[in-house]
């Protein structure tokens, strides 16, 4: 029995050796996702203990939170990969990795390849990356940025070791998307709207409503909006939360549907060449004749002078070409993976719905109809039905990043 307790915390008595009498030298790391307690503990040779302590929080069940930068020890990397299923013990898993059992065995502290594991995630010393505690038959998980502000369209892209992989979402808090997979590559995306709330919400993948994976993603709060005071008059006064909802809730139904496969080609550019300046930014708070702010300007507003060509931001297909009653002259394109471009006030339109229209092709004439008060275009991003910052998806070419994680 002694024994046994030996072989078992053997590695961790060797792995909490202290340095004497001094403070560890430490450095910084920025969190990325599967780097749990655990998974740095074993990238580190320290305990999940000795880890908290260089990084205190009342709650120690606390995964770090990804974007964050955390203190680690200034010693050299362990390079490996954590089972996290640990399915059908040691020997399964080394043969998974085409590794000898017995190494995986010394590797993990344990006696011998038929020790029973009581599935926690095994060590095996292969590859050329830290270890990171991933979802089960992921081999990778990358974000699109590490720190993400509100507003923004967010992604995940990956490796599974299956091309047989469920439907599951993607969530973030209160935010839902979609995981759709490409043979064994795997993309998720998300929408957060410009009032969703700063802090650590859980980024989780889910499969049938059940967490398959989950840890806490940074969400930043130095951003700064602006507020606009609007004064309507006139007909602008006269349309009604009714007409604004109805509209909004028709056009709803198609933005929610998710189409695959993605059907732009790469970066994303802006739908006009010719304009004075950005009129309005997308986010600002908004209050109507001394209200609350409570709405905001949910796309980029471009000022331009009436009939400029208003281009296609990416490749995709028509799916709304009509004069609405707020947005004016509106085409709106679906660029796939749940992604549209909405494109309003025009005062004409050039294409149909249902036509595939390429990057730069002109769809319609700079106008000032619907709810608008001079000559300008609106652009308006979704993803995941949630309207996002159309400036920031181009910064970050968060578009090009997810192409190059779902293609073969
Ligand atoms: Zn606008």
């Amino acid at each position: 029995m002694w024994r046994l307790i030996f072989l078992l915390l053997f590695p961790l008595f060797f792995l909490a050796i202290p340095a004497q009498g001094q403070a560890p030298e430490t450095a910084a790391l920025l969190v990325q996702p599967g780097d749990t307690w655990l998974a740095l503990s074993w990238r580190y040779g320290v305990s999940t203990a000795d880890l908290q302590t260089l990084n205190p929080h009342p709650n120690r069940q606390r995964q770090p939170v990804i974007g964050d930068t955390i203190r680690v020890p200034a010693t050299a990397e362990r390079l490996g990969k954590l089972d996290s299923g640990a399915m059908g013990g040691v020997l399964a898993t080394a043969v998974r990795h085409g590794v000898s059992p017995w190494q995986v065995a010394w590797d993990n502290g344990l006696p011998s390849p038929s020790h029973p594991v009581l599935g926690r995630p095994l060590f095996i010393a292969v590859g050329d990356a830290p270890p990171r505690q991933l979802p089960p038959l992921f081999t990778s998980l990358e974000l699109s940025h590490a720190q993400a502000y509100p507003g923004e369209g967010l992604a995940v892209r990956g490796e599974l070791t299956t091309a047989a992989w469920p439907s599951a979402q993607l969530t973030l808090g209160t935010a839902v998307g979609d995981v759709v997979t490409n043979g064994r590559r795997v993309v998720g995306l998300l929408g957060t709207g410009a009032f969703y709330q700063p802090g650590t919400p859980e980024l989780s993948i889910k499969v049938a409503g059940q967490p398959l994976w989950a840890q806490p993603w940074r969400m930043a709060a130095d951003k700064e909006w602006t507020y606009n005071q609007m004064t309507l008059t006139g007909t602008a006064a006269e349309i009604t939360d009714e007409a604004i909802a109805a509209e909004r809730g028709r056009l709803m139904e198609i933005w929610n549907q998710t189409s695959t496969p993605p059907q732009w080609t790469g970066s994303f550019q802006e739908p006009i060449a010719n304009y004075l300046n950005y009129s309005s930014f997308y986010g600002a708070r908004r209050s109507y004749n001394g209200g609350p702010y409570s709405t905001y300007h949910e796309g980029l507003d471009f000022s331009a002078y009436g009939g400029s060509d208003v281009l296609a931001p990416a490749r995709g297909t028509v799916v709304v070409a009509e004069f609405l009653y707020v947005r004016g002259g509106a085409v709106i394109i679906d660029h796939g993976l749940g992604i549209y471009t909405g494109l309003y006030h025009l005062s004409g339109i050039l294409v149909d719905v249902g036509q595939v229209v390429e990057q730069g092709d002109v769809v319609g004439k700079v106008g000032s109809t619907g709810f608008s008060t001079g000559n300008h275009l609106h652009w308006d991003l979704l993803v995941s039905g949630e309207w996002v910052d159309p400036m920031a998806w181009r910064e970050r070419d968060t578009a090009a990043w997810i192409l190059a994680g779902w293609k073969e």
